[in-house]
């Protein structure tokens, strides 16, 4: 039975495209290479150099002419004057002549004319002569130039995250910046005159702010900048002020609570007159009332959380992370799901996707996913417990044991 004056809810996909579809990742510019870890690069970069950028020596030993020493073994050894000695970083001597050896150290470039490295370990070390009791093959120990990586290679392709490997490389190649996305700025209001800062006293109808530490510490999970701005009470006014003074350094603004049907509904009542930001129901749960739009002369994005815990951190998880990536340029958008054997049953509301807490366990080799607790949104004890959302279709409204279920493991990195 649908009710007229009721809008219907929209599907979490219909909410979460209307939210990426209004935001853009932000623009990329040259970053030096350490500001640029944990971005994704915003550039195709090839090679300059070579690597490695001339032959050099993989050893500690001499450089030698292959068919000077070929035939060296114990019994008979060869016998070579040595005519010079190159470190790392000396280029003193850049050739040589068969006949001769010249002691070579790890990583110093090899000098025209010798194509073989014999390490100091077959050979009595000798200063002005050298005795080598054992040949290398033709070019052992030599590292030739280009082997590793060559001009014009392709070394990290654009929306590639900057690990420590890719910083590691770009350098190697001699780049000193790369252009990269920066980490968006977000800004976390929480909404409820009941809220107090935790280590302030609390009266016997507050509570404690939980929501605005969750949802900052997901925005630095998921690569932002958290701007914490804590408590804003339920009066419009205080909260289009505090927006206000927020926006300047917003690049996405999340707020907590305020977005139901009650009488003190603040977001919902200083954004709704603005008519750029959409209130209404997704069909989900928990989460369902949420809202998005634009808001301030620089259209900033703002996405509107309902307040219970377990809800705002689940609607984090579907809607904010999701834009979050996008300002990046980071794909995919949302996370990896799984398929794991349910323990025990589950009920879910009809017409409502349910996203439910669990604990992820092998069991006989499979993934295996058990609930947490019952269902109340209020439960951060219960979430904070879990490591899993088990999803529960629309169309289900209940799961017995051992069925296979959807989960999105929380913890990973994607
Ligand atoms: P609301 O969405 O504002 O109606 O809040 C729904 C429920 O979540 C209420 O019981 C609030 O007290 C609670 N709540 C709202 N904001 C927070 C918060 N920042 N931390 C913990 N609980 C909250
Ligand atoms: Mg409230």
């Amino acid at each position: 039975m649908t009710d007229p004056l009721v809008p219907p809810l929209v599907t979490v996909e219909e909410h979460r495209e209307r939210i990426l579809a209004a935001i853009t990742p932000l623009p990329a510019f040259d970053q030096p290479l350490m500001e640029a870890f944990g971005l994704s690069a915003a550039e195709d970069v090839h090679a300059e150099v070579a690597l490695p950028g001339f032959d050099n020596s993989a050893m500690d030993g001499y450089a030698v002419c292959h068919a000077d020493v070929a035939g060296a073994t114990a019994e008979s050894p060869v016998h070579l004057p040595v005519v010079g000695e190159i470190g790392a970083g000396q280029a003193g001597l850049l050739a040589m002549s068969p006949g001769t050896a010249v002691k070579i150290m790890t990583g110093a470039p090899v000098p025209a004319g010798a194509d073989s490295i014999v390490p100091y370990e077959w050979t009595d070390r000798g200063v002005a002569q050298v005795v080598i009791s054992q040949a290398p093959e033709l070019g052992q120990h030599v590292r030739p130039a280009g082997e590793d990586v060559a001009v014009g290679d392709l070394i990290v392709a654009q929306g590639t995250v900057l690990g420590p490997r890719q910083l590691g490389l770009l350098a190697a190649v001699g780049r000193p910046s790369v252009r990269s996305r920066p980490r968006p700025r977000v800004v976390v209001l929480s909404t409820g005159s009941e809220l107090r800062e935790p280590g302030t006293a609390l009266g016997h109808d507050s509570i404690y702010d939980g929501n605005s530490f969750l949802l900052a510490a997901a925005v630095r999970q998921a690569g932002g900048i958290a701007y914490r701005v804590g408590i804003v009470p339920d009066e419009p006014r205080a909260f289009t002020d505090a927006l206000g003074d927020q926006l300047v350094r917003a690049d996405l603004v999340v707020t907590s609570g305020g977005v139901s049907m009650g009488d003190y509904d603040v977001v919902k009542a200083a954004l709704a007159p603005l008519g750029t930001v959409w209130f209404g129901g997704v069909a989900m749960q928990p989460g369902k009332p949420q809202g998005f739009g634009l808001v301030g002369e620089d259209q900033t994005p703002i996405i509107t959380l309902p307040g219970n815990p377990v809800s705002s951190y689940i609607s984090f998880e579907q809607f904010v992370l999701p834009a979050i990536r996008r300002l990046m340029g980071r794909t995919p958008y949302t996370r990896p799901t799984a398929d794991a054997q349910l323990t025990h049953a589950l009920r879910s509301p009809e017409g409502r996707r349910q996203f439910a807490r669990g604990t992820l366990s092998v069991i006989g080799g499979r993934l295996a996913v058990t609930p947490v607790g019952p269902q109340g949104s209020h439960l951060i004890g219960d979430l904070a417990d879990s490591d899993a959302l088990i999803v529960v279709p629309e169309s289900v409204t209940s799961v017995d044991a051992g069925e296979t279920v959807t989960v999105l493991p929380l913890d990973e990195e994607f």
